[in-house]
C-alpha cells in the first residue's frame, strides 16, 4: 500500500493522507456576480511582488520561483537548482565550469551553495534572487543574480526572537515579511504568540503589523500579498475545545493601518490551517487547508459577510491556486492521486487522477513510495504543480518539482527540478 504524507509544520506536527472516500455533490454551483478576475492580475508586479501562486507562507516558506526562462528551487540540501525551461534540465545553479557542485557535501565556492537553511524561501526581487539565512542571532537576507554569481548579505533581519517566531521571509514591494509564533511566558503563564513582523530592505526598519497572544495553542497567520496590501488570516481561538473561528486583516502597507476584514465570530468555521485568495479588495475567498466531511466548504468573503459557494465533493486537502482551488487526496494501492480543480464559483475545471510515475527514473534506491511526501502544491488552472519530498533518511533525502500540464484536458507531468541529497 503506498501512501502519502504532507508535512506542513514540519517541526509541530505532519499528517497522514489516507484512503479518501467519495461523498455525493451537496451544492449546485454558484454563479458569482460582478467577478472580476483581472483585479489580482492587474495589481500584480511580478518585479516587486510576492508571487502567491508559487509562494507558500505557512511554515518554513518553500516559495518556488518561476521567471521568463527557469525555475528555481531550493532542495533539501545547501544548493539551489533550477530547471531550464526551454531544454526541460536541471542541475545546481552555478556556471563555474570545474567546479563539482553538489558531488561535495559541503562546497561554498560552488555558486549555487547557499548552505542549510531552515527558511525555504526564496524570492525573485527586480532581478534578483534572495534568501534568508539563519546567522547567530539573527537570520541574514542574501541577494544573487540569477546565474547564481554575486551573493551578498544585504539585511540583518534583527527583531527580538524571544518574542517573534520567523518562519518565513516574504519579499513584497521593498519589505520583507514573516509569519509565525512563539512559545512565550506572561506573569509565569506559558502563552503563545502569533505574529506578522517586517523589515524594510533598505533602512533594515523593524515593524510588528500582527500580533495575538493565546493560551490554546500556536497559530500560524497566513499572509496573502495583493497590491499595498497584506492579508493576514488566522484562526482565531477562544477557549479550548471550542471550534475555531477564522478571521482575516490587512495591513495597509503605504497607510500603516491594521483593519478588520472578516471576523468568523463565535459561532465560528470549523476547519485547520485555513488560507484565503483576494480577488479584489470585496472578494475574498477561503477555505481550509484540510478539509474533511466536516469542513468541506468553500466560502466567498465580500463586505465583510460570508457565504458559502460551494462544497468539496470529496474528501481531500485543498490549495488555493491561481483563480481556483485544487483539492487532492491519496488513492489507496496505487502510484496516482486524484486531484480536482474547481474555479472559485464551483465550476469542476478538472477532475482527473495525476500520475507519479514520473518520478520512477529518479527515485533513489532508498526511497519508495511510501516515503514521499507532497509539501506544497501551487500554480493555476492551466498549470499546477507539487512539490514531493523524500526523506526517510539522510542518504536518501530527495525533492522532486512536477509540473503537471493540464491545458489539454490530459495531465501531462513533467519533472522541472530534482535534487538529492549528498
Ligand atoms: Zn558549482
Amino acid at each position: 500500500m503506498k501512501r502519502f504524507m504532507v508535512a506542513i509544520l514540519s517541526f509541530s506536527f505532519c499528517l497522514l493522507f489516507v484512503c479518501c472516500k467519495n461523498t455525493p455533490a451537496e451544492n449546485a454551483p454558484t454563479q458569482l456576480q460582478g467577478k472580476n478576475e483581472a483585479v489580482y492580475s492587474a495589481e500584480f508586479d511580478p518585479e516587486t511582488d510576492f508571487d502567491n501562486s508559487l509562494g507558500w507562507t505557512f511554515s518554513s516558506g518553500r516559495n518556488i520561483i518561476e521567471t521568463a526562462d527557469a525555475f528555481y528551487l531550493l532542495p533539501l540540501s545547501s544548493y539551489i537548482y533550477y530547471g531550464d525551461k526551454a531544454t526541460g534540465e536541471y542541475a545546481p545553479l552555478c556556471a563555474k565550469p570545474e567546479c563539482l557542485h553538489d558531488e561535495e557535501e559541503f562546497n561554498p565556492s560552488c555558486n549555487a551553495f547557499v548552505g542549510r537553511l531552515s527558511l525555504l524561501s526564496v524570492n525573485y526581487y527586480n532581478g534578483k534572487l534572495y534568501y534568508a539565512k539563519y546567522t547567530n542571532p539573527d537570520y541574514t537576507l542574501y541577494r544573487m543574480d540569477l546565474d547564481g554569481s554575486n551573493h551578498e548579505a544585504v539585511l540583518q533581519l534583527s527583531c527580538d526572537h524571544t518574542k517573534y517566531g520567523i518562519m518565513n521571509a516574504c519579499i513584497h514591494r521593498g519589505r520583507v515579511y514573516s509569519s509565525g509564533f512563539k512559545d512565550i511566558v506572561e506573569n509565569g503563564e506559558p502563552k503563545q504568540l502569533s505574529s506578522v513582523v517586517c523589515w524594510d530592505m533598505q533602512t533594515g526598519e523593524f515593524k510588528v503589523i500582527f500580533e495575538e497572544k493565546n493560551e490554546y495553542g500556536g497559530r500560524l497567520p497566513m499572509m496573502f500579498f495583493y497590491g499595498k496590501y497584506v492579508y493576514i488570516c488566522i484562526e482565531s481561538l477562544r477557549g479550548r475545545n471550542v471550534t475555531p473561528g477564522v478571521k482575516i486583516l490587512r495591513w495597509d502597507t503605504e497607510n500603516e493601518l491594521l483593519e478588520p476584514v472578516f471576523d468568523a465570530g463565535e459561532e465560528g468555521i470549523s476547519g485547520d490551517l485555513f488560507s484565503c485568495w483576494v480577488v479584489s479588495e470585496d472578494e475574498i475567498y477561503l477555505t481550509a487547508l484540510f478539509c474533511g466531511a466536516e469542513h468541506s466548504e468553500f466560502y466567498r468573503i465580500s463586505d465583510g459577510k460570508i457565504t458559502e459557494t460551494f462544497s468539496f465533493t470529496k474528501n481531500g486537502c485543498a490549495f488555493m491556486l491561481d483563480g481556483a482551488v485544487l483539492i487532492n487526496g491519496d488513492i489507496e494501492g496505487t502510484d496516482q492521486r486524484w486531484a480536482q480543480i474547481m474555479s472559485f464559483d464551483g465550476k469542476m475545471l478538472f477532475d482527473s487522477n495525476i500520475p507519479l510515475d514520473v518520478l520512477n527514473s529518479t527515485m533513489p534506491a532508498s526511497c519508495d513510495y511510501d516515503d514521499i511526501a507532497f509539501t506544497s502544491v501551487h500554480g493555476d488552472p492551466e498549470a499546477f504543480y507539487f512539490l514531493y519530498d523524500c526523506s526517510r533518511s539522510r542518504a536518501g533525502d530527495a525533492r522532486w518539482l512536477v509540473r503537471y500540464d493540464i491545458s489539454s484536458g490530459t495531465p501531462e507531468a513533467a519533472v522541472v527540478i530534482f535534487a538529492t541529497e549528498k
